[in-house]
This record gives C-alpha cells, structure tokens and sequence, in this order.
C-alpha cells in the first residue's frame, strides 16, 4: 500500500463452501437466511471472492461476520471453516456465531471458538435467531464469555423510522439502550450506525451508557447521505467508528472512495476510522505480523 492509512474493513460476510453447496435446502431450514436469499441473484461470497475484493480495493484487512444461523450445529461447522479461511489467509479475521440463548452449549462453543482465534462474537441477530434483548436471563452464558475473554459482541442494529429492507428487523435504540445499561462491563459494537443511537448521545446521559460502545458503518450507502460519517464524528468523536462495507452488499472499493472523497472527515480523523479502532476493539494486528494483542 502506498503512505495513505491501513484500512481494515471490519464488517463483511462470506460464506463456507457447504453453505454454498447447500443454499437451496438453508433456504427452508433457516427462515431469515430463506428471506435474504430466496432470490437467486442475492450475492453470497466465498473466503476467495472476500479476499478479492480487499485486494483490488487496497484494504489490508478484513473481518469475516458470522451469519445469525438459529441452529447451533450450523454454527459450530460455520466457526470451524471461519477458521481454516483465517490459516488459509493471514489478512482475515473472524468472528464467531452462536445463538446467544442456547445457554451452556453455546457458551461452551463461543469458549472453544476465542480460543481458535475469533475476534468477536457476530454478528448478533435477535429477529434472525429468535431471541429478545430483553431477555437477560437467557443471553448470560454467552455473554459472560466474552467478558471473561475481553472480546466484543456485534450486534445488528435497525432504524426505527425509514424505508423497510429484507434483513432490517427491529433492534432499535430504545431496546439496544436497555441492553447496554444491563451489561456495563460488555464491549459492545453496533453494526449499521447503531440504527441512529449516535444521534441520541447528544443526550448525556446516553452517551454515558455508550462509552462501551463503538458503531460500524456497514450499509452506510443504503441507509443514510454521506455525511453521516462528518455528523456522528461531531457528536461522539471519531475514536467510537468502525469502517465497515457490509461486503457484498457494498462494493468494497467503490464504499472505500466514497468515505475518502465525500464523508468530510478530516485526514487525522481517517486512520482512527479506518483501522486503529478496530485494531483496538478487536484486538487485531493492523499489519501482517505486528500483532496489538
Ligand atoms: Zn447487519
């Protein structure tokens, strides 16, 4: 790469060779893969298409999100190929997916899959896997590991208001601020701009409860106008933002030119978004084998 920042695009979806193998028959069995794929021209990319794409677009490193599968089977065969990608390719970092409210089975699964290197646990879909952010009781297990791992949960995030998307679903501010005052001691990542929850740390005391929390931009282009990027770095700062494409929902290197040339951030505040803060949140090497963790 030339002298401009490292970027990391902490925020892509692929799939293993099986889900590939076996997208018709996913479609019935998991209701919320079903709806985002149903339609044969719904994009799933491979290890290699992902790794690809970071090339031709100039990012140095990617992370690989889990799919919010409901079977925690599927899970456990998702996390192992997530993992034999990561040794196949040295610049891809994966989280791990559990359902969060299977209680000590998905603990135990999470535990083995931090210790086979996930960076994170993601990302987390109650309307996909059929849990509740309320639920408190049920979700402890799984948090617990992460806590006791120091490693964060991605959560996908919903807007209340604004036009509907197949995979939009219904975690909104007003929930996930019930679920942060819960876990204060979670590290927690909010995918998609946290459904617009930057714009209420305006009020102080929710941006007290969010100190734990850092937002990442996936689907930035589809939600909101490029300014989003210069209007939340004005409210929360910009060591709390997540460069993230959502690949392939968006094209890696068209989204990356896009935040260079119309997100309005300032150049000091581009190597922060684009790969320090999630070197720190997910503890992740900004170069090949200068490891921060
Ligand atoms: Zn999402």
């Amino acid at each position: 790469m030339s002298s401009l920042a490292a970027v990391i695009d902490a925020h892509t979806h692929m799939f293993s060779a099986e889900v590939h193998r076996t997208r018709e028959s996913l479609l019935e069995r998991e209701p919320w893969f079903g709806m985002l794929y149903t339609n044969p021209t719904a994009k799933l990319a491979t290890d290699e298409e992902l790794i690809r794409a970071a090339a031709d677009a100039g990012v140095d490193r990617v992370v690989a999100c889990g799919f919010p599968w409901r079977d925690l089977g599927r899970c456990r065969e998702e996390n192992a190929a997530f993992a034999d990608a990561a040794s196949a390719h040295p610049q891809l970092t994966w989280m791990a997916i559990v359902p969060p409210h299977a209680g000590t089975a998905a603990a135990r699964e999470l535990d083995r899959a931090f210790t086979a290197g996930a960076c994170a646990l993601g990302e987390l879909n109650a309307d996909a896997q059929g849990w509740d952010l309320a639920d408190l009781s049920a979700l402890a297990p799984v948090l617990e590991v992460c806590i006791a791992h120091d490693r964060p949960v991605l959560l996908h995030a919903s807007e209340p208001v604004g036009h509907p998307y197949p995979g939009k679903g219904a975690a909104t501010p007003d929930k996930l601020v019930s679920f942060l005052s819960a876990y204060p001691r979670l590290k927690v990542v909010l995918a998609h701009w946290g459904g617009g929850l930057p714009f209420y740390e305006l009020m102080p005391e929710v941006a007290d409860l969010c100190r734990n929390v850092t937002y990442d931009t996936a689907a930035s282009t589809y939600l909101y106008r490029p300014d989003v990027f210069r209007v939340v770095v004005d409210i929360i700062g910009p060591d709390r933002v997540l460069w993230g494409s959502d690949f392939p929902v968006l094209g890696m290197a068209k989204f990356l030119r896009r935040t260079r040339e119309s997100s309005g951030l300032l150049p000091a505040e581009l190597p922060p978004i684009f790969s320090a803060n999630a070197a720190r949140v997910y503890r992740l090497p900004l170069h090949h084998g200068a490891h921060t963790a």
